[in-house]
């Protein structure tokens, strides 16, 4: 598979630079990755962590004149338009003929399909997907997030997209279409986010009733109300103990990437006609919740707080 040999990574945060280090330790020994992040720092510790493999861009630009497959994993449409459409320094002001060029990052779809549509009518020989994950920054350490790749089963370069998605993360789910990888990553995300409000919202109403949360936990476990937010993410702290909320919320994905996600998700409901009762009123309260200081920078299961749950009912069943 010749294209991994020249790989380009643009966007080295929390995911992307673990993403890179996957494929650093992963790839054939003759790859090589040219990386760049408006973030010098970030990209000096991966070139010093990589040397010789890791290899440092002053722009977008440049990164996709060395490569043949290129990644991106910035946080929002904005940067996406920048890192691709900048007339000077953006990917496609070099000639990206037959590039494989695949974004991560997520964004609204709008965007990614402007993206796209600009890469098509310029270069039509090149392939753009958008390729959202999921499973947050220690599962991008672990290697083990989800791609929701936008491309059919049947894409002429399904597989190659897979085994190289396989470097970095587990799964990889084939979504039909361009942009519907994105569609499905809202989509999950808003279901995610109404839950966790749900979830915060029933047990309080159960503990304020007298009842332990640990008992709760086991009710919604045996019953209709059984879902992954309450079984491993619960959002009353010290029920589960690797719930981000038994660490203070400290790990996991943080509210304001709810808030963000949730907007985007909202949007592209509005968009598609479809009616929701519960999308106005989840986003205000990760609006609000991201604009809270209590809350702020804290794994999004923080609504708990926000709502004001009770979070020292230890105390109170101590023993029990
Ligand atoms: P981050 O802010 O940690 O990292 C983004 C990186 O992009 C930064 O290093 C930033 O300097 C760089 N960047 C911004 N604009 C740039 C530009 N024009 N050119 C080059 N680099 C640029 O964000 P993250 O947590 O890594 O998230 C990235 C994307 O992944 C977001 O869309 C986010 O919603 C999504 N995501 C995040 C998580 C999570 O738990 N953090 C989970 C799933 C998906």
């Amino acid at each position: 598979m010749t294209r991994f040999e020249k790989l380009g990574f643009i966007g080295l945060g929390a995911m992307g630079k673990p993403m890179v280090t996957h494929l650093a330790h992963k790839l054939p020994p003759a790859s090589r990755i040219w990386v760049y992040d408006v973030l010098q720092p970030v990209v000096d510790d991966l070139c010093e962590e990589f040397p010789e493999r890791v290899l440092k861009c002053a722009n977008a630009k440049e990164v996709a004149e060395h490569v043949d497959t290129i990644v991106t994993m910035v946080p929002e449409g904005a940067h996406v338009r920048s890192v691709y459409l900048d007339p000077e320094h953006g990917v496609c002001s070099a000639d990206i003929s037959n590039r494989l060029v695949i974004d991560c990052s997520t964004i609204d779809t709008a965007t990614s399909l402007a993206v796209k549509d600009h890469i098509a009518q310029n270069f039509p020989s090149a392939s753009f997907y958008d390729s959202p994950v999921s499973g947050g920054v220690v599962g991008a350490i672990k290697g083990t997030i989800a791609f929701f790749l936008g491309c059919a089963e049947s894409d002429p370069n399904v597989e190659h997209l897979i085994h190289l998605m396989r470097l970095m993360g587990k799964e990889v789910i084939p979504c039909g279409g361009p942009s519907l990888g994105l569609a499905a990553k809202l989509s999950n995300n808003y279901l995610s986010g109404v839950i966790a409000i749900a979830c915060s919202e029933a047990f309080d109403m159960g503990m304020r009733s007298g009842l332990d949360p640990r008992t709760l936990a086991k009710v919604y476990a045996a019953g209709t109300a059984q879902n992954t937010i309450c079984d491993k993410f619960c959002p009353v702290p010290n029920v589960y103990p690797d719930a981000p909320s038994s660490g203070g919320w400290k790990q996991g994905f943080k509210v304001q990437l709810m808030r963000k996600d949730f907007g985007l998700a909202v949007d592209m409901a509005k968009r598609v006609g479809s009616h929701n009762v519960l999308g106005d009123v989840g986003l205000e309260t990760y609006d609000r919740a991201a604009n809270d200081p209590r809350c702020r920078d804290l794994d999004s299961r923080v609504v708990y707080r926000y709502l004001g749950g009770q979070e020292d009912w230890q105390t109170q069943h101590n023993g029990a």
